[in-house]
């Protein structure tokens, strides 16, 4: 096993918790928080933190999973099991901290503590880039920093660690103390501090404050005075400092940056004399981390010629995890910024997050971690595939090639990736599901080029943690126990199929909804289990609703007499949904036809009616309040005399996303949720505190002058009176670009400026005005993002983010992220 372990005799001691022991010798090596991601159980102590979910909830998953050890506030559920070790505390994240620190506080090694508003993770990646080949370094994974990840990430620490690298951020004030305390900086960074109000602070000041007190006890503080105005020097935490700056005296005092093609050349004054660097980026953000990780290594004694040549190899940090179409009905998942075992878990974890395909397949390099025998090294990863139950592993490189003995599953190996390339054909990938991992040197790129289906130029990418935080933003709305049915008709508002409906079945959503019989085939074809709603059933599909278990919504007594009759004499108590129309007018049992609907029902036992519901016509608005609450009563009272009739009770459901927030008391047993969680809200000022789930981009294909009087498109319509530059750009009617933003109506983003559309959109492309822009061909455009959101879209054409979002077509490539 990697950690080192502590005793759950010492752990409850360290915690001053009272223990219920079964086993006082049980050893503890990992921590765990949430209960569907667990590598080594029998070595786990599961946390029931009160995070957004209670974790109190999950403690008998945790030990479905094989987890016997447990802090918690109650024994609750856990009191029923003999073989569990039980910490009772009084909070259970002090006690996570807690025992963070006491780990942090058995080692003495260099540990950088990084913390400010913007640039923490790519500073941490860097400096780990810059630092390993002369540290053994143990960094936060991602980015780890809140009050629950900095502990995770510290508790990483083991002996043969020579340096640490963590990053620690907060959310609001009070929160800092406990951080500095767990991670116990020797060295800190601060990095860019941004505006005050984002963060949930008063003041510029305040917010300063805060941050600062991370390097309360260190021993150096880097830091720019260009962020620290309003503090003076000696208000400065830390035993010494040292300070850079683009305007004024430092000890790395920037003179100029010029950019030199795609890098910056940087020239500055350090302690008297010039020195310089090339940085291989140009945009500010990646310019100024550049200078925070110079200003690091001359900090920690590297010489201007050193840190000039190892900034030159920086290479750029990508977090995300990218999930894309594959080859032969192969899903992709492209992970090859780092390879370590930490990473590797959570890539691992997004993978099995991913049902559509049985099989799995992983393609993994080398892993770079010095300090650990190949040994225990590829023993731990063996281990690591078994628990995530992988099909199959592809290596590449000779540490992991002589590792093959250690590896327990389909397995081959290649020596380089070139090797690999030429192997290609012969590893016959179809249908499943593969995790590209590699070291940057292996070069995987490479890798992934082959095995995905080359992507257009116009692409929607989809992210997927910014649909789970819309969720839980609902979910923290609702009131305890209301279930969600998260609809996904409509390919998830055109936002994926299966690739949405895995992630909100891994959220424990309580159901789905489609519109159609066959996108719930093709839901359960691609391993989605929790139960799912059909909205149209049609009688030439019954076949397929009871074969994949789908539960169809029935709305008329036509469709309830024929999908009765079409099931077997001895089905019992086949799941369904009743409609009723409330004043919607569309579909659905009004209130005369319930004596009906009810004689039928009671004389059948072949049926079972799980939910009864009804549809707001009118969620979001106020000037139809009143008549929402008309539906809402009127539900009440048709739901009342059914479940009368019945003699049973059922889920009862009426709210939508904007009803939601606007009708807390129509959140009934359950909510439907639809655009809300792809991060539109119509009862929301600006869609406030939901995230922008999809992005539309597409690419340049060519750049023309115009002269004055020459015109643009089809039937000239596109005047620039004065001459101008015109880019084509990927994108039409046909990708659901609609015609409507033709002539300066639609607006796209290129190189952070807006651009009008000119003349009229074809099928495949449109022409912007990009008169006195310096455009290339192959530059990005962005046609809808957070800057540029599809409400603004929705506005200049007169429609709603529904229609704009479901008509991208389906020849404009998904992409997933995941971080
Ligand atoms: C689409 C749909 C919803 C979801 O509505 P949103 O406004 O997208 O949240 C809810 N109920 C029914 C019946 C629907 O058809």
């Amino acid at each position: 096993m990697s950690h080192a372990s502590y005793s759950i005799a010492l752990i409850a001691e360290i915690l001053d918790a009272s223990p219920v022991f079964s086993d006082t010798e049980a050893m503890i090596s990992q921590l765990a928080t949430d209960s569907r991601s667990v590598i080594y159980p029998a070595e786990s102590l599961f946390f029931a933190l009160k995070a957004q979910r209670d974790g109190h909830k999950y403690v008998d998953d945790a030990y479905k999973n094989g987890i016997r050890n447990f802090v918690v506030t109650e024994k609750g559920s856990l009191e029923k099991y003999e073989d569990v070790n039980i910490l009772v505390v009084s909070d259970v994240l002090l006690s996570l901290q807690n025992l963070s620190a006491y780990n942090r506080s058995q080692y003495d090694l260099k540990v950088l503590a990084i913390t400010g508003s913007n640039g923490k993770t790519i500073v941490k990646e860097w400096l780990y880039q810059l630092l390993a080949n002369d540290f053994n370094i143990v960094k936060s994974p991602k980015s780890f920093n809140s009050q629950i990840g900095v502990p995770l990430s510290v508790w990483q620490i083991e002996e043969e660690h020579t340096m640490g690298i963590f990053e620690a951020g907060i959310s609001r004030s009070g929160e800092m103390s406990s951080l500095a305390q767990i991670i116990k900086p020797t060295i800190g960074i601060l990095t860019n501090i941004g505006e005050a109000h984002a963060e949930g602070f008063f003041s510029h000041a305040e917010k300063l404050k805060e941050k600062l007190k991370l390097f309360n006890n260190a021993e150096l503080l880097i830091y720019s005075p260009d962020y620290t105005t309003g503090l003076s020097p000696k208000d400065l935490p830390a035993k010494a400092q040292f300070s850079w700056s683009l305007k004024e005296k430092a000890d790395l005092q920037i003179l100029f940056i010029e950019p030199i093609e795609s890098k910056s050349y940087i020239r500055a004054l350090c302690k008297g004399i010039e020195i310089e660097c090339l940085i291989p980026f140009r945009d500010n953000a990646s310019v100024e981390n550049g200078i925070i990780c110079w200003a690091t290594l001359l900090a920690l004694g590297y010489s201007g010629k050193e840190a000039d040549a190892r900034l030159e190899k920086l290479t750029r940090v990508s977090m995300r995890l990218e999930l894309k179409t594959g080859i032969n009905q192969c899903s992709v998942i492209d992970d090859s910024y780092s390879a370590d075992t930490s990473s590797l878990a959570i890539a691992l974890d997004f993978l099995n997050l991913q049902n559509q395909h049985a099989k799995k397949t992983l393609i993994l390099s080398d892993l770079v971690e010095t300090g650990k025998s190949n040994e225990i090294l590829y023993t731990e990863i063996a281990a690591l595939l078994k628990q995530k139950n992988l099909h199959r592993l592809i290596g590449v490189g000779p540490n992991i090639s002589s590792s093959d003995e250690f590896f327990d599953l389909e397995k081959v190996f290649f020596k380089d990736t070139q090797s690999f390339i030429q192997n290609f054909p012969a590893l016959h990938f179809n249908n499943e599901t593969i995790l590209v991992k590699g070291a940057r040197k292996f070069e995987f790129e490479r890798i992934s080029k082959l095995i995905t289906l080359k992507i257009h130029d116009t692409i929607l990418e989809i992210d997927l943690n910014a649909l789970s935080g819309n969720l839980q933003f609902y979910r923290n709305k609702l009131k305890s126990g209301v279930k969600v049915m998260a609809m996904v008709k409509a390919f998830s508002y055109g936002s994926g199929s299966f690739e949405i409906a895995n992630l909100l079945q891994y959220n424990k959503v309580d159901y789905l909804a489609v519109a159609f019989t066959d996108e719930g085939v093709s839901l359960r074809k691609a391993g989605i289990t929790i139960p799912i709603m059909v909205m149209s059933p049609e009688p030439s599909g019954f076949d397929a609703i009871i074969k994949h278990n789908l539960e169809p919504e029935i709305y008329s007594l036509d469709i309830l007499k024929s999908f009765s009759g079409y099931l077997n004499d001895n089905d019992y108590d086949y799941p369904i949904h009743l409609k009723l129309d409330t004043g919607m007018h569309r579909l659905g049992f009004e209130e005369p036809d319930l004596p009906d609907l009810l004689r039928t029902l009671v004389e059948t036992t072949k049926l079972k009616v799980i939910s009864v519901f009804s549809h707001l016509v009118g969620s979001d608005s106020a000037s139809l309040d009143e008549f929402s609450v008309h539906q809402l009563n009127r539900f009440t009272d048709m739901a009342n005399d059914i479940e009368a009739g019945l003699n049973y009770s059922f889920i009862r459901h009426i709210s939508n996303t904007s009803g939601i927030t606007r009708h807390p008391d129509a959140q009934l047993d359950m909510v439907r949720i639809g655009i809300g969680l792809y991060g539109f809200d119509g009862n929301l000022l600006n869609n406030q505190s939901l995230r922008t789930v999809a992005v539309l981009k597409t690419t340049v294909t060519q750049v023309k002058k115009l002269k004055a009087n020459e015109t643009v498109g089809y039937s000239r319509k596109g005047v620039l009176s004065g001459g101008g530059d015109i880019a084509t750009v990927k994108i039409g009617y046909a990708d659901g670009y609609n015609r409507k933003f033709g002539n300066g109506v639609g607006i796209m983003i290129i190189n952070g400026k807006r651009v009008n559309t000119v003349g009229v959109i074809c099928m495949d492309m449109c022409m912007l005005d990009v008169t006195g822009l310096d455009v290339k061909i192959g530059d990005e455009v962005i046609v809808f993002n957070s800057e540029l959101p599809i409400v603004e879209l929705a506005n200049q054409i007169d429609t709603i983010p529904y229609e704009i979002l479901t008509n991208i077509s389906q020849r404009v490539k998904r992409i997933y992220f995941y971080e």
